[in-house]
C-alpha cells in the first residue's frame, strides 16, 4: 500500500482453511494470492477458469496480523491522522471470511468476555489505538485528547456499544451547520492514554456480543464502527484541529440464498446490500473524482455512508480490506467479493 500514490487503497486478505473446515472435507482448489504481483489468481483447469485480479495489496493465507498491519502501512495512516487528515479502514466480505479477526482479533469466552489466545493475534483496531498514542506522544508542541465512540448500525438503526442503555431506541443521525453528520447523544469520553481507549473498546466488544443476544442484531448483520477522534490544541497558536480514524467491520456481504443464512429476513438482506452497494458507489465516485472527472457522491443514500462522509471523501485516506474464505463452495461469493473490491478501487 502506498498512500503517496493513492488515497483509496484496496487490499485482499485470504484467510487459511480452518482445521474444522478441513475436517469437514472442505477444500480450496482455485483461489490463491500472489503477493509478488499483488494479484489474486482464480483458476481451475477442469472448469476452464483462469483469471487474475490486481489490487494494491494482497495478503496470503500465511500473513500474520502484524504483517497485515505492516503491509497496509497502518502506521503511515496513523501519522496522517495525527497530521490532521482523516482515515478509514473497512473490512468487507461474507460472514466467516475473517473481517472480525482482521479488525479485532478476539474470540469470546463462555461469559462473553473478549479473550485473545496470544498477543500475535490481536487485530488492526487495538494495534491502531496503540500506534496512535505512540505517535501523539512524539508530538511535544501539541496537546491531544482522543475521544472514542463505538457504534453498531443494524437495519439503518444506530446503537451505542459504549452505552447500551441507549440501545433499545437507537440513536439519531443529525446534520450540523458545517454540513457534517453526527450521532446525537453518542457516548464519548475524553481519553489521554491508549489503555483508557482500550478499556472502552473492550467494554464495547462485550456489549456487542450482548446486543447480538438481546436485540437479535447478530454482528454478522450489522456494521460496527469504532471512531477515534483526535482533538489537537497547538499550544503556540492556540489552534484546535480535529481529525478522525474510523475502523469499520462491515456486515456480511452474502445474499439471502446462502446456506446457513436462512434465518435472515429478506428486508434485512436488502438493507445490508443497499448499504454495501452505496458504499461501493461512494468509493468509486471518489476514485473517479480524483482522476479528474467530477462526479456526484451519493453519501446520503445510506446511513453507513452518511456517517462516514467526513472520513472517506475530501481530506482523507481510506483502505478497504476485502476478506476471502478460500473454500470451493464459496466460489460465487468470492468472485463477487473480488469484483466488489475491483470496482471499489
Ligand atoms: P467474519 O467476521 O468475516 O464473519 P471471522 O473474523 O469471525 O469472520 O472469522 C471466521 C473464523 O475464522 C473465526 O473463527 C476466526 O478466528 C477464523 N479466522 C479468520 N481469519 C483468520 C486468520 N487469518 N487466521 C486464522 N484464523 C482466522
Ligand atoms: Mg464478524
Amino acid at each position: 500500500m502506498d498512500y503517496s500514490k493513492t488515497s483509496i487503497g484496496v487490499a485482499i486478505r485470504i484467510r487459511p482453511l480452518l482445521p474444522d473446515e478441513a475436517l469437514k472435507g472442505h477444500t480450496n482448489s482455485y483461489i490463491e494470492a500472489d503477493s509478488s504481483s499483488q494479484s489474486i489468481i482464480v483458476s481451475n483447469i477442469q472448469q476452464n477458469i483462469n483469471k487474475r485480479y490486481k489490487f494494491d495489496t494482497t495478503l496470503e493465507e500465511t500473513a500474520s496480523q502484524e504483517e497485515v498491519f505492516n503491509e497496509l502501512k497502518i502506521e503511515t495512516l496513523v501519522k496522517k491522522v495525527v497530521e490532521g487528515f482523516n482515515a478509514t479502514i473497512f473490512a468487507y466480505g461474507q460472514t466467516g471470511s475473517g473481517k472480525t479477526f482482521t479488525m479485532e482479533g478476539y474470540e469470546y469466552d463462555s461469559r462473553l468476555r473478549p479473550i485473545i489466545k496470544d498477543n500475535e493475534n490481536i487485530g488492526l483496531a487495538p494495534r491502531s489505538i496503540k500506534a496512535l498514542f505512540n505517535e501523539l506522544q512524539n508530538k511535544k508542541s501539541t496537546d491531544f485528547t482522543v475521544y472514542c465512540t463505538y457504534i453498531q448500525l443494524y437495519k439503518e438503526n444506530i446503537y451505542d456499544l459504549l452505552n447500551p442503555a441507549h440501545t433499545k431506541a437507537g440513536l439519531k443521525l443529525r446534520w450540523n451547520k458545517h454540513e457534517e453528520f453526527y450521532v446525537e447523544n453518542v457516548f464519548m469520553h475524553p481519553c489521554h492514554t491508549a489503555q483508557e481507549v482500550l478499556t472502552y473498546y473492550h467494554q464495547g466488544l462485550k456489549n456487542k456480543i450482548m446486543a447480538s443476544h438481546n436485540v437479535n442484531a447478530a454482528s454478522s448483520r450489522s456494521h460496527s464502527i469504532l471512531s477515534l477522534i483526535v482533538e489537537a490544541v497547538n499550544n503556540k497558536v492556540g489552534k484546535i484541529t480535529t481529525s478522525r480514524m474510523q475502523l469499520v467491520d462491515l456486515a456480511g456481504s452474502e445474499k439471502t440464498s446462502l446456506t446457513g443464512n436462512e434465518g435472515m429476513a429478506l428486508k434485512e438482506s436488502i438493507e445490508i446490500n443497499k448499504a454495501l452497494f452505496t458504499l461501493r458507489q461512494v468509493i468509486s465516485a471518489l476514485s473517479t473524482a480524483r482522476i479528474g472527472e467530477p462526479s456526484f457522491v451519493p453519501y446520503r443514500d445510506s446511513k453507513l455512508t452518511s456517517l462516514l462522509k467526513q472520513s472517506i471523501g475530501g481530506n482523507s485516506y481510506c483502505v478497504m480490506i476485502a476478506c476471502i474464505a478460500p473454500i470451493d463452495d464459496y466460489f460465487d461469493e468470492n468472485v463477487s467479493t473480488l469484483l466488489y473490491a475491483t470496482k471499489a478501487g
